[in-house]
């Protein structure tokens, strides 16, 4: 129990709002009615790679040019706000089970088993990460008789944009990820479905498989895989964390030309990590909150 903590519900948070460049608080809404919270300290935001961008835009942190065709006052020109956009993506093998077969039912997983690869694009580090399951997984609408391999792909180069619809927070930002606009990640996605086929073919598993579904064999990998890639929600890096002056956050996690403001978040990340992204995310904040401890030991 924390009795010096206060948390608000069905809140809407619509700005940070600056004396100059301190921030001084938070405007949210909440059942209808706008509230300000002040702060004695500083703000810490939160809200994830694809809110935290637009949250500081609507503060007038970001692209000043983005900004003015919303008519939002520019608090600092800070153009990587809402850039490097990554993500990693989902592809698909899949392969019919003979309806002879009994289908293992697990009650709640994407992956009964995970297999780690490497591309000839990215030697030094994983950057494959292959989910297995059968189609009788809860949520997935394959055939219950079938058996998948979903390469999540990873280390990706293309890097997309979070931007700005309108000025009102009630609405979704802009997000285009960008995916494949990178040649090399077309070539990634090609070698992981490729190894996802090829383990789905392999003769130990003949017993399991009647035949390849998902893409059709022969079929072209590069039009398969742009129909039907799909994100994996590991978005990162909005806010980019470094210690070149353009840079959205330093390596305190301090907003760039603000005072008073930090962002931790997975919209820090500089470059994407490999495997999934919540346990970074948690360790962020575990940092994150070592440093604002420091440094109101300091003050
Ligand atoms: C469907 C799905 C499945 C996933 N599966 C996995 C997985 O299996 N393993 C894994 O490691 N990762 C997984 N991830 C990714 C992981 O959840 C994220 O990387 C991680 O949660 C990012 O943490 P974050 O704190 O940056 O953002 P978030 O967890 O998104 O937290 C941001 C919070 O801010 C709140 N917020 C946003 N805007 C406002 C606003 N204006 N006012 C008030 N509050 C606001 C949001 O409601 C949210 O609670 C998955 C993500 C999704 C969407």
């Amino acid at each position: 129990m924390h009795t010096n903590v206060t948390v608000q519900t069905e809140a809407l948070v619509t700005k940070i709002r600056f004396n100059d460049t301190q921030a001084i608080g938070v405007e949210y809404v909440q059942n209808q009615e706008t509230y300000f919270a002040g702060v004695r300290n500083e703000v810490i935001l939160s809200a994830g790679a694809i809110a935290s961008p637009k949250i500081l835009m609507l503060s007038g942190i970001g692209d000043e040019t983005e900004l003015a065709k919303f008519d939002l006052p520019v608090v600092v020109n800070a153009p990587e706000v809402g850039r490097n956009l990554h993500d990693d993506l989902f592809i698909s093998a899949g392969f019919s089970i003979p309806q002879a077969q009994d289908v293992p039912v697990y009650p709640y997983s994407l992956a009964p088993a995970v297999i780690f690869a490497s591309t000839e694009n990215s030697s030094s580090v994983v950057d494959i990460e292959s989910s297995v399951g059968v189609g009788t997984i809860k949520g997935f609408p394959s055939p219950k008789h079938s058996f998948w391999l979903w390469p999540n792909v990873m280390h990706l180069k293309s890097k997309g944009t979070v931007t700005l619809r309108s000025s009102s927070p009630e609405e979704a930002p802009v997000i285009d990820p960008k995916y494949l606009t990178a040649p090399e990640d077309l070539q990634s996605c090609i070698t992981a479905l490729q190894l996802a086929i090829d383990i789905g073919n392999q003769s130990r598993l003949s017993q399991w498989r009647e035949s390849q579904i998902a893409p059709e064999p022969g079929a072209d990998l590069e039009s398969y895989i742009r129909q039907t890639a799909d994100t994996t929600y590991h978005y990162c890096g909005t806010c980019r964390m470094g210690i070149d002056e353009s840079s959205v956050v330093d390596t305190e996690l301090k907003v760039r030309g603000t005072s008073g403001l930090r962002v931790i978040d997975a919209s820090v990340f500089p470059l994407p990590i490999t495997a999934n992204t919540a346990a970074a995310t948690m360790m962020i904040a575990d940092k994150g909150a070592d440093i604002i401890i420091k440094s109101s030991d300091r003050a």
